[in-house]
């Protein structure tokens, strides 16, 4: 399988390694999705365990992907631009990527894409969209929409759950209803 020699070489990857912690995380799912979910940078739970989306936010995530009718393994592809926890910048793990670490991850994201070749890609947030579209963005005012529409992939730009955390009162309604975009969108496919 063609995914499996990408997992190898984010596994032996040296340059992923620098200022990261824990196990690589390349993302999980359905090798043949349609539609594809990116995050940030795994977290300390996905960093113990190798699975992207595990802890409060994966859960969040995850069952906003059932809520619109999706199986969260079987149906869709989850995945982050970058690949390994992050250090902060005491060295500790957990920290935020840095414009590099975005930079180098989209790397081995592209060939991810190149095998999965989705139609649909949902951009969680802002290291999301620069990880993958290159540009910056500003999620509050651009979610909701196809924000670009390239060699037959449309790429759809929503928060990322961990903002809806924080601030469920603020965020979660719209992402919500942002899901019910994707779900349209994916009717139209
Ligand atoms: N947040 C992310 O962006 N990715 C994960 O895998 C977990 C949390």
């Amino acid at each position: 399988m063609e995914l499996d020699k990408i997992v190898q070489e984010i596994q032996n990857c040296e340059i992923c390694k620098v200022g990261k912690s824990g196990k690589a995380v390349a993302g999980e799912g359905n090798s043949d999705a349609d539609i594809v979910f990116i995050g940030e940078a795994p977290g300390k739970q996905e960093a113990v365990s190798g699975r992207p989306f595990i802890g409060r936010s994966g859960q969040m995530l995850r069952g906003f992907i059932r809520e619109i009718g999706l199986d969260d393994i079987k149906d869709v592809f989850i995945t982050s631009p970058v690949k390994y926890l992050p250090n902060g910048k005491d060295g500790t793990p957990g920290g935020t990527p840095t414009s590099s670490d975005i930079a180098h991850g989209r790397i081995h994201l592209m060939s991810q894409f190149e095998v999965i070749k989705p139609k649909i890609v949902v951009l969680l947030g802002r290291v999301a969209a620069e990880g993958v579209l290159q540009k910056k963005v500003f999620v509050v005012k651009e979610h909701g929409q196809v924000i670009a529409d390239t060699d037959g992939i449309k790429y759809f730009l929503t928060y990322h759950p961990a903002a809806v955390l924080r601030f469920p009162g603020k965020y979660k309604t719209s992402m919500q209803e942002d899901f019910q975009k994707v779900k349209n969108l994916l009717g139209d496919i």
